[in-house]
């Protein structure tokens, strides 16, 4: 607002000169349409002379102005758009966050090709890692995370959106693929933390496997992604009450298309 308020004084004070210049022609023509004597002329030339240069130097300030405005609109312009990758971030992972898993699939949702597609959601909970944190302490229990988000982020691609959904949450929304590629994703996901290898940095000791558990779910057709999350979630539960460390399927099988 500074910026445009400014600019506009700047308008404003070209205009009122410009209006000025224009009387000033005015009066000159009005002069040389009577006789005229040589001095008389010398002095109106003069004056014109003096008018024209206070419009020109008018227009080169507000020229300036405009130059500096536009330097500063383009440095705000960049700095927005920094600030909103980073308020779609998740500061510790580099993942999405919740707000920007949110924003991405809002889009997807209402493109063309996702009405007739299958479209899968998993989310995966890391396991017992309350254990972990009390055990190894937060900073140790973010470096987990951080290596999670890595094998979530690694084996994702294309139009999959991977985010951190909230504390040691993960969420993919897999675009374009069937329940079985999506369960195999899964297995893909648990089984790379399964087999990470972590140690605890002051005793070299190697530490509790870190796994996760995952539910997976197909989106039913025309069903919002809220829906599909919720039944999502159910499946993880019972991958919980199962033993953890696996992978479990929302029960209904949805069909794709509508019973018309
Ligand atoms: P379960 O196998 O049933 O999922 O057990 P859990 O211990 O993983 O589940 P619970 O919900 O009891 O604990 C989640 C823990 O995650 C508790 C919380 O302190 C921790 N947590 C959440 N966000 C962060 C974070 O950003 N950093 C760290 N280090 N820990 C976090
Ligand atoms: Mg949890
Ligand atoms: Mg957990």
């Amino acid at each position: 607002r500074r910026l445009l308020e400014a600019v506009s004084h700047s308008l404003d004070a070209a205009g009122s000169e410009v209006s000025r210049y224009e009387q000033s022609l005015q009066e000159c023509a009005a002069q040389l349409s009577t006789d005229i004597e040589a001095d008389e002329l010398r002095g109106l030339v003069t004056n014109l002379i003096a008018s024209t240069q206070q419009v020109n130097a008018g227009h080169s300030a507000l020229q300036q102005h405009l130059e500096e405005s536009k330097k500063e609109a383009d440095a705000l312009r960049e700095e927005l758009a920094k600030v909103r990758i980073e308020a779609h971030t998740d500061a510790l992972t580099g993942l999405a966050n919740r707000k920007g898993f949110e924003e991405r699939w809002r889009a997807l949702e209402t493109s063309e090709d996702f009405r007739d597609n299958p479209h899968c959601v998993l989310i995966g909970d890391i396991d017992k890692f309350k254990s972990i944190n009390d055990t190894y302490g937060h900073l140790f229990g973010d470096k987990i995370l951080k290596i999670v988000a890595k094998a979530f982020s690694n084996l994702t691609k294309g139009k999959d959106l991977a985010a951190r959904f909230g504390g040691e949450e993960f969420i993919i929304l897999l675009p374009e693929t069937p329940l079985n590629g999506a369960v195999a994703l899964a297995e893909n996901i648990r089984k790379s933390i399964e087999k990470g290898r972590v140690f605890n940095p002051k005793t070299g000791e190697e530490v509790a496997r870190v796994t996760i558990s995952i539910g997976v779910t197909q989106l039913k057709h025309g069903e919002n992604v809220d829906d599909a999350i919720a039944r999502a979630d159910e499946a993880l539960y019972r991958a919980k009450e199962g033993g953890r460390n696996r992978v479990e399927v929302a029960a209904e099988a949805p069909p794709l298309r509508a019973a018309s």
